[in-house]
């Protein structure tokens, strides 16, 4: 005889679907321009994606933000003003947004100074980063960071050019094989403005309640959550 049973037939609409990118592409691309100028890169990333490319800037320095505004001027600019910086640091924001007329997006956090920092750090990142983050990169398809593998031991195996999962872009490290000295050379080739700690033993400026300066011989990432077993904020997953 014949089966009749039916299975029932699950009709919840399913989620629309992200557009992911063909990932062995673009790890092609990754390695064709391992070799290639920063700049090169910041183009071909400007030419596949337009006015739908973010550069996020930490201002520790403004590497990036020059090789980005020499190549693509009207890129926009992303900056977490996460109600922690260093005065220094928004001072020196001041400085490069003056310098290269940055279209710069500010994003803040959805909720006021609190002590969340202290209680619970990986929280306080989320709140203050992670999701104003989300909110800046709504819409887009592609994001630029100055991410650098000599950073950090985490970072070390960076690439330039990756698919972020978490956020459904694509992400573009342009100076990922830049060393320190790297950084420094072009910082003073190109006569750049230098954030005010950085002459203070601050290889790594974050928020002021969980950065230091660091010792010769240490991470230029060390001065960062010291003390704890916490090295990123989530926003480079
Ligand atoms: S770095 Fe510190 S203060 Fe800044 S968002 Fe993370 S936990 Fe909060």
């Amino acid at each position: 005889m014949r089966d009749v049973t039916t299975t029932p037939v699950d009709i919840t609409p399913a989620p629309p679907a992200i557009e992911v990118p063909d990932l062995a592409e673009l790890a092609e691309i990754s390695r064709r321009f391992e070799h290639r100028p920063a700049s090169a890169i910041v183009a071909w990333a400007y030419d596949r994606y337009g006015d739908d490319l973010v550069l996020a800037a930490s201002f520790q320095d403004c590497v990036l933000v020059d090789i980005v505004y020499r190549t693509v001027p009207d890129v926009e600019v992303a900056f977490l003003d996460t109600q922690y910086h260093f005065a220094e640091t928004l001072w020196y924001v001041e400085q490069v947004k003056a310098r290269y007329g940055l279209n710069l997006n500010v994003i803040r956090p959805d909720r006021a100074p609190d002590d969340l920092w202290h209680n619970d750090p990986d929280a306080c990142c989320r709140a203050r980063k992670v999701e104003p983050m989300r909110r800046a990169l709504e819409g887009k398809a592609a994001w630029m960071s100055g991410l650098r593998r000599a950073e950090s031991a985490a970072r070390a195996s960076a690439p330039l050019v990756s698919y972020d999962v978490s956020r459904g872009l694509v992400k573009v490290n342009p100076i990922a094989t830049w060393s320190d000295s790297d950084v420094a050379g072009y910082v003073k080739d190109h006569d750049l403005p230098v954030h005010p700690l950085s002459e203070r033993g601050y290889d790594s400026i974050g928020c002021w309640p969980c950065t230091r300066p660091v010792g010769a011989g240490e991470d230029a990432r060390a001065g960062r959550w010291a003390g704890l077993d916490k090295t990123e904020c989530g926003l480079h997953l």
